[in-house]
């Protein structure tokens, strides 16, 4: 098999978090009677104007600034002609298509920037982000003898990011596509929960015989909804292109989707052009014209992007780049490790607990972060209490556990169970004599130097006979007191 290189681009639909839908007042609300939001406007009645949702035309406007995108202030829009049975208009109002002079999206030539795995860190570009509206939903499963639509959907926000043909490698794809959603997230102008349908991503994939040689022929896999799957589905794609061209075939331009359970690619439709769309100017919409203040005002209210998050958290607090670039992932641990940091004297062990403690926990939680009853101030006091010798990292994952099942302050787990550490060289001297009373072959082995292992024996037993309370620096210490009496 010959080896070819990878060129692939993605299309990334999302739907903007607004109220209420792109071109008129109704609300948007999932799984709620069919039907129970519409008008005359989103359901393409004659003579029914449609009027832009200011709201949903800020989030695009914010979510192109975070992608370094220049905002068009005299965008367009444009009229997609379609004939589907969940779109009653026959056509969608969106921002791309046919003539250049047709094409002004809101936001273009953008870029964002993923850290590779070899740790360099690659631009990929931003064609563009334009804004258009979602079509209904047919439901197939009320009745085994008719279909139901459902026209809720009909008419919701939606913005389509297109990457450049910058992407090499199927993980390179996935890298793009966790950036933009983290993003998306950060923004808060989607939900971008790509189980929910909030997000999908179409991939753009074609191969040629070497890095510098012209772009090959491409294929459009549709509607991928995980970044599993858009890993497997780019890589059933290779392999697939790889065998036709290596047969002295071509490849032919067509849309396809994925079959995850066969893991292959499966065409739905052959070669299809702007043309087939019939684009042309939206007579019923003006141009969408914006003001520079407007723009600036959006910017000023941009929140803190991933990669400065990352950065802030490395200087700020002195954690490890790869601990950064785990608590940076999901906005929602990002801002609960922020707030714990500000109250507690060592951030960087503060980030050791968020990421093995209480992500690990919040794993197998049932409604996730938001349902945790531990308070970020509460995390910090903890690893405080660790910080001035309270109590052991032991005996913390103890108060950890029991503050996790019921949201109790530590001090007052720790005082209602007595497990402050023991400091008093008093108390843990007698405890030391005692574990040393019932090993004396193996004192006498630590005694004599030869065996380092031993140390380690006696403090897990002094330990262990302390019920972890006693403070294990002390331990060590009056170890090697008693053995060079
Ligand atoms: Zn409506």
């Amino acid at each position: 098999m010959a080896k070819y290189f990878p060129v692939i681009g993605l299309e990334i639909h999302c739907q903007l978090s607004t109220r209420t839908k792109m071109f008129c007042g109704c609300e948007i609300e999932v799984n709620t009677t069919a039907n129970k939001h519409v008008c005359p406007v989103c359901l393409g009645m004659p003579g029914a104007m449609p009027v832009p949702n200011r709201k949903a035309v800020e989030y695009a406007i914010r979510l192109g600034l975070a992608l370094n995108c220049e905002i068009d202030l005299n965008a367009m829009w444009t009229r997609k002609n379609y004939f589907y049975p969940d779109l009653p208009k026959g056509y969608q109002i969106t921002q791309t298509g046919g003539l250049p002079v047709y094409d002004h999206p809101i936001c273009k030539n953008g870029w964002i920037e993923v850290t590779l795995e070899d740790g360099t860190v690659k631009r990929i570009g931003i064609t563009r982000i334009h804004m258009e509206e979602d079509a209904g939903k047919l439901v197939h499963d009320m009745s085994p003898t008719s279909s139901h639509f459902d026209a809720n959907r009909c008419g919701t926000p939606l913005c389509e990011i297109v990457t450049e043909p910058d992407i090499r490698s199927p993980e390179e794809a996935v890298l793009a596509l966790q950036k933009i959603k983290q993003i998306l997230e950060y923004t808060q102008v989607s939900n971008a929960n790509m189980e929910n349908g909030n997000m999908r991503c179409d991939g753009n994939i074609s191969l040629r015989a070497s890095e510098d040689a012209p772009f090959g022929t491409r294929c459009e896999i549709k509607n991928l909804n995980s970044f599993t799957n858009l890993e497997k589905a780019l890589y059933a794609e290779i392999m697939l292109q790889t065998v036709t061209l290596d047969a002295g075939r071509e490849v032919e331009q067509c849309t396809k989707r994925f079959d995850p359970n066969a893991n292959k690619t499966i065409v739905i439709r052959s070669k299809e052009d702007a043309h087939d769309y019939k684009y042309f100017p939206e007579p019923d919409m003006v141009r969408l014209v914006t003001s520079p203040e407007f723009v600036e005002n959006i910017r000023k209210t941009l929140p803190e992007l991933p990669d400065a998050r990352r950065e802030r958290f490395v200087n700020e607090y002195g954690v490890t780049a790869y601990d950064a670039q785990v608590l940076t992932i999901e906005r929602e641990v990002s801002e609960w490790f922020d707030s714990a940091a500000k109250n507690c004297k060592t951030p960087k062990i503060l980030a050791n607990w968020v990421i093995s403690e209480l992500l690990r926990e919040v794993k197998e939680l049932e409604g996730g972060l938001a349902a945790v009853k531990i308070t970020p101030e509460q995390l910090a006091t903890l690893v405080n209490l660790i910080a001035d010798n309270t109590i052991s990292g032991k005996i913390a994952k103890q108060v950890f556990a029991e503050m996790f099942e019921t949201g109790e302050d530590p001090e007052k787990i720790i005082k209602e169970k007595g497990l402050v550490q023991v400091t008093d060289v008093s108390a843990i001297e007698p405890i030391v004599r005692e574990v040393i009373a019932a090993n004396e072959k193996q004192f006498a082995e630590f005694k004599s130097g030869n065996n380092p292992k031993m140390k380690g024996f006696f403090v897990g037993q002094v330990m262990k006979k302390s019920g972890g309370k006693a403070n294990p620096g002390l331990v060590n210490q009056i170890l090697d007191k008693l053995a060079a009496e």
